[in-house]
């Protein structure tokens, strides 16, 4: 893919991203303590080189065993956003991802997109997974990534009130479910992640496996510290008021929504 058609992409996916969820960056929030809290984050400012690295659509049996084995010897801690069928199907991937200090957030029953769905719909997405997970755990989960990060602000607000789900999007998207190889998703990755960051991939794609180990090595010899996402929200402080919205660094912001229509999202 050649760089403007990235660009292109990353700034469609940004846009859809605010456009449909209208997420509080954080960036552009009051101090915290003037604001309401935030219900859903892209990213987290933070004081230290914290970061979270989130895998999405699994568990799945043949390749998430392995990210476990992987994280397992860098001693370090993910977020899994899992889907519910799939934990039905592999309840034991996921009790075992919990043992190894883990977070597990609910990524919706069959992956629809939420946004276009009846709030009696959603709701039952997200607890016949919540009870999935619950049942593979023996905790219900508290943080929900829509798929395609596609949720209307009105949704947002009901799920945070009525389930108590923090939303967690992204910001730094290798576009690895476009199966572009290992060293490409890894220098995506490598490239845009800063400290707070929220790193999207998923663990049902090989080449995201396979991108693994370089992608860990090379963002401990950065100095990035690993933690789950709960934990980066917790680290959460207060930021200057007039710091800029974040774009990919020497890019131009994103462009207006074309007409055409839009390729689908990640997440
Ligand atoms: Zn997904």
């Amino acid at each position: 893919m050649s760089g403007v058609r990235l660009l292109c992409l990353l700034a469609v996916c940004q846009t859809l991203v605010q456009t449909t969820i209208a997420a509080p960056s954080s960036r552009k929030n009051k101090p915290a303590a003037a604001a309401e809290p935030r219900i859903a984050f892209n990213s987290v400012h933070v004081d230290g080189p914290y970061i979270a690295m989130t895998f999405d659509d699994g568990p799945s049996v043949k390749l998430t065993p392995k990210l476990l084995d992987l994280l397992a010897t860098h001693h370090i801690k993910a977020t899994f956003f899992v889907i519910g069928e799939n934990v039905a199907e592999h309840p034991e991937i996921v009790t075992r991802a919990v043992h190894e200090g883990h977070e597990i957030g609910n990524h919706s029953w069959s992956h629809p997109n939420l946004a276009k769905m009846s709030d009696e719909s959603v709701r039952r997405e997200l607890r016949r997974t919540e009870d999935a997970i619950k049942s593979a755990t023996g905790a219900r989960p508290t943080l929900l990534r829509p798929p395609y990060g596609s949720l209307t602000a009105r949704q947002q607000r009901w799920i945070h009130d009525e389930v108590g789900y923090e939303i967690i999007l992204w910001d730094v998207d290798p576009y690895d479910w476009k199966r572009p190889g290992a060293a490409v998703v890894c220098n995506r990755i490598l490239k845009e992640t800063r400290a707070g960051s929220i790193v999207l991939s998923h663990d049902i794609h090989p080449g995201t496996i396979e991108a693994m180990p370089r992608t860990l090595d090379q963002l401990e010899a950065k100095g990035f510290k690993f933690v789950t996402v709960s934990e980066l929200i917790r680290m959460a402080r207060p930021e200057p008021g007039k710091e800029p919205a974040k774009v990919p660094t020497t890019t131009a912001p994103p462009q207006p929504v074309p007409t055409t229509p839009l390729p689908p999202s990640s997440g």
